[in-house]
């Protein structure tokens, strides 16, 4: 028999009950448990943070070096112990340094996933399949229409549209954390080795990546906001901006851009029409349906609770598939970082 009992939900979040430990809380607690740096998991506030070395480092560029009190740094697949709960962090294939929480006790053996995807990422380790009795997965893609293209067909746009328009600059909105650099990653893969354009806002997120060894190639911070009142050509050049500064005085300074929206979203018409968006890319750093779908068979579990986006569609699939399904109500978690 599986016993869940000792895994509640609080108003902060998860929490595991004998370790007095919450994972991702929204408020600030005694022992936080992070997945990883995106804000909506990672925030300011906690005495004591628990997190693999890369999200501690990213948490420290976001909110100075003095986060938190106590600070632990777990390796993937280090085994720690905290109050007889055996829990472990394993490649959740997200960004930089993101995590499934593997926890064990009472002889019930729980992931809490976090935010995660199957498809290639050259700036993270890829997720681990690991099997367990209750799989927590999010759902932010849990619905049949959403089936991401690969990666690199859709780099593939990128340089076909420099191509086609010489004479213009590519701006491409991207988070600042794990879309840019992903996005920077794989036109290096695809051959691109001239210099790309990074807004100033993700300088410091970009330098973290390389010295945790992923190569970006040549990096230049835009002159945009240095030089007053003066267009800005970067022709023919690709620059990264935050999707924030999209459509701001900021981006207005570049002469013709050709506006460029990387998102798991991109592939709702709707969304890729806001913005003035010219070129969708649809490029997600969440699972897919069939991901999703394919990642609860693959881990084996007999139960699935389900958060993040959603619920219903899922519930539904792993009813289908004879497992216990349910919705857990977490909120505070946006999807903005998609
Ligand atoms: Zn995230
Ligand atoms: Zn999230």
């Amino acid at each position: 028999m599986i016993d869940t009992s000792w895994l509640k939900i609080s108003k902060s979040g998860l929490y595991i009950v004998p370790a007095k430990a919450h994972i991702d809380p929204v408020r600030s607690v005694n022992t936080a448990i992070i997945t990883h740096g995106h804000a909506d998991h990672a925030r300011a506030g906690h005495k004591h943070v628990i997190a693999t070395p890369q999200t501690l480092e990213i948490m420290a560029v976001r909110y100075g070096a003095n986060f938190a009190e106590q600070k632990t740094a777990v390796k993937y697949n280090q085994k720690i112990q905290l109050a007889g709960v055996n829990l472990t962090l394993i490649p959740a294939g997200h960004v930089l340094g993101s995590a499934q929480i593997a926890m064990e006790y009472a002889d019930t053996k729980i992931i809490a996933a976090g935010d995660y995807k199957r498809k290639s990422d050259p700036t993270c380790a890829p997720f681990q399949v690991e099997k367990c009795d209750v799989f927590i997965t999010e759902a932010t893609f849990g619905l049949p229409v959403f089936s991401h293209p690969t990666p690199e067909a859709e780099i593939q746009k990128l340089l076909e549209v420099q191509q086609l328009f010489p004479e213009r600059s590519v701006i491409i909105g991207a988070y600042s954390l794990g879309k840019a650099q992903r996005i920077i990653a794989l036109l290096r893969a695809a051959g691109y080795e001239d210099t790309i354009f990074i807004h100033g806002a993700m300088k410091k997120l970009c330098e973290l990546y390389v010295s945790f060894g992923i190569e970006l190639g040549s990096l230049q911070t835009t002159p945009i906001g240095r030089i007053d009142n003066q267009q800005i050509s970067l022709a023919n050049k690709f620059i990264l901006a935050p999707p924030s500064a999209m459509g701001t005085k900021w981006a207005q300074r570049l002469c013709d851009p050709l506006v460029v929206s990387a998102s798991g979203w991109m592939q709702v018409r709707q969304r890729a029409k806001q913005g003035g968006v010219e070129l969708p890319l649809v490029i997600s750093d969440h699972a897919d349906w069939n991901d999703i779908l394919r990642t609860i068979k693959e881990v084996e579990a007999s139960e699935v609770w389900v958060t993040h986006g959603r619920e219903d569609a899922i519930i539904h699939a792993c009813t289908q598939m004879g497992l216990a399904a349910k919705a857990l109500s977490l909120i505070g978690y946006e999807d903005e970082s998609e």
